[in-house]
């Protein structure tokens, strides 16, 4: 039997975490939780001038809020590690030596200067940007020049040949070793890059299969070669589509605010609506559309994965959102809506009951926990402002009888809750002899200063005996 699957994200830590690596995590959790396999988190912290420890934060954070956890990787060692590639140079070092000692690689000491001018020049020639390949000017150097640093290149076999692969999503792909050049290894200063860094690190971490973006698909082919010549069998590959912003241009940093995983937290959307959302930026199980975490374990493979790219869909993600918002049961919803109350300056008892209240009365209407703290803001304050326009139509001296009734009559409540408040409301209306309506409007402008508020017992519930008093108390001594 083959032994359980490994997979990898491998993150460079160079800004938060965004939709496509939350994706490509996303991928590889569920495929190896899927096979019961291992899952492991990677950091390619290799660029040093744009790696930061906060950005490493920034993607753990934007990970464990998703709630796709690792087997191994930072904070959680394993026999594989260390999981940071700054902490495995010597790895890097003795592979680097071992190729260039077997002249599968060599010390190239052409300086950047003569390689851009080389470039521009074949570019002109050519009329065609990024089709320069190094021309091998030190494949055969012997001697060491003075005064100038060296990179480390891999060697290509020399003569034709091709190298192929099947790709677990795009089916098979090759490039002729004519279209490949002597690629860089390993920087002046000892830095890996990346195409070596990650052959190193996926083989020694014991990978079975690499699945990762589209964008990836070019730097299989140099990875192929290094496996070949250092004769490792290399793992399968998969190659997820590209994911477009809602403008069909290639979801990027730069552009889209919306690649941020942590913004829609900000936002008010659900982490099981964002991982629902973004587990279908690629990838389908019929026409499934709401889907669990446990769903998704069930049902994920490659086969489904699409190789057109996937569009960001704004209200696909509200629409997630709420029927998330439905979904879960209301204690969950109602500890993650504290927190957008709280920045609205309001506060809540620990295990505060009416947070439940809102979910209930509010989930069918808002689209994020935001929007929801927001209707529920009012609930929450002291006292009322009334809108113009409910107020003029609806708190009229025709009304006021019915208010103070009202008034008088749940204050006597022995019990405060929707369906006591509401017989009150239907009492008052049958004795007026008037529609219910003609009673529960006036008290709902009163007490919400507006004319929409979920069904009156309902609302007064939500407010509280006392509160619902005191509006109805100011309501009354209107002018
Ligand atoms: N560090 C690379 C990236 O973030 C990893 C690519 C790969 O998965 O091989 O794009």
């Amino acid at each position: 039997m083959a032994s359980a699957p490994r997979v990898r994200f491998a993150p460079s830590p160079t800004g938060y975490l965004h939709i496509g690596g939350a994706r490509t995590a996303l991928f590889n959790y569920l495929y190896a939780r899927r096979q019961g396999g291992a899952f492991i988190l990677r950091i390619e912290d290799t660029d040093q001038e744009r790696s930061t420890p906060e950005s490493v934060k920034a993607i753990l954070d934007g990970l464990e809020w998703l709630g796709i956890d690792w087997d191994e990787g930072p904070g959680k060692e394993g026999a594989h590690g260390p999981y940071f590639q700054t902490q495995r140079m010597d790895l890097y070092r003795k592979y680097t030596e071992q190729l260039i000692a077997e002249g599968k690689a060599y010390r190239c000491y052409c300086t950047r200067e003569e390689i851009d001018a080389r470039r521009s020049a074949v570019e002109k020639q050519t009329g065609k940007p990024g089709t320069y390949k190094y021309e091998g000017t030190c494949r055969n150097r012997t001697d060491v020049p003075e005064g100038r640093t060296s990179v480390v290149r891999f060697r290509m076999p020399d003569g034709e040949g091709r190298v192929t692969f099947d790709d677990k999503v795009l089916g098979p792909i090759t490039k002729e070793y004519s279209d490949l050049d002597d690629w860089v290894m390993v920087r002046a200063d000892g830095i890996p890059l990346y195409n070596f860094g990650c052959v190193i690190d996926d083989y020694t971490m014991g990978i079975t299969l690499v699945g990762r973006g589209q964008e990836h698909v070019n730097s299989t082919f140099p990875q192929l070669m290094l496996y070949q010549a250092l004769g490792w069998q290399p793992p399968d590959f998969a190659h997820f589509p590209l994911i477009l912003g809602p403008d069909r241009e290639k979801l990027s940093k730069r552009k889209h605010p919306e690649a941020d995983v942590m913004l829609h937290k900000r936002n008010g959307i659900l982490p099981e609506a964002l991982l629902n959302f973004v587990v279908r930026l690629g990838w389908s199980h019929g026409n499934e559309e709401v889907i669990s975490r446990q769903q998704m374990v069930e049902w994920f493979d490659f086969d489904h994965v699409g190789t057109t790219s996937g569009v960001w869909n704004p209200d696909k993600l509200m629409w997630l959102n709420q029927q998330w918002m439905k979904l879960l049961p209301a204690p969950v919803v109602a500890e993650r809506l504290a927190p957008f109350l709280q920045a609205r300056g309001v506060e809540l008892p620990p295990g505060d009951p009416r947070l439940e209240r809102v979910v209930l009365a509010f989930r069918e209407r808002a689209k994020t926990l935001d929007e929801m703290a927001a209707t529920a803001l009012k609930y929450f304050q002291h006292g009322v402002e009334w809108e113009e326009k409910a107020a003029t139509k609806h708190l009229t001296a025709d009304s006021r009888p019915l208010l103070a009734r009202v008034r008088e009559e749940v204050a006597a409540l022995p019990q405060w809750t929707a369906p006591t408040l509401d017989e009150v409301v239907k009492r008052v209306s049958e004795q007026a002899g008037v529609g219910m309506g003609k009673v529960a409007q006036p008290v709902r402008v009163a007490t919400t200063g507006g004319t929409v508020s979920p069904g009156i017992g309902e609302t007064l519930e939500l407010l509280g005996r006392e509160e619902t008093l005191h509006r109805l108390d100011a309501a009354l001594a209107r002018p």
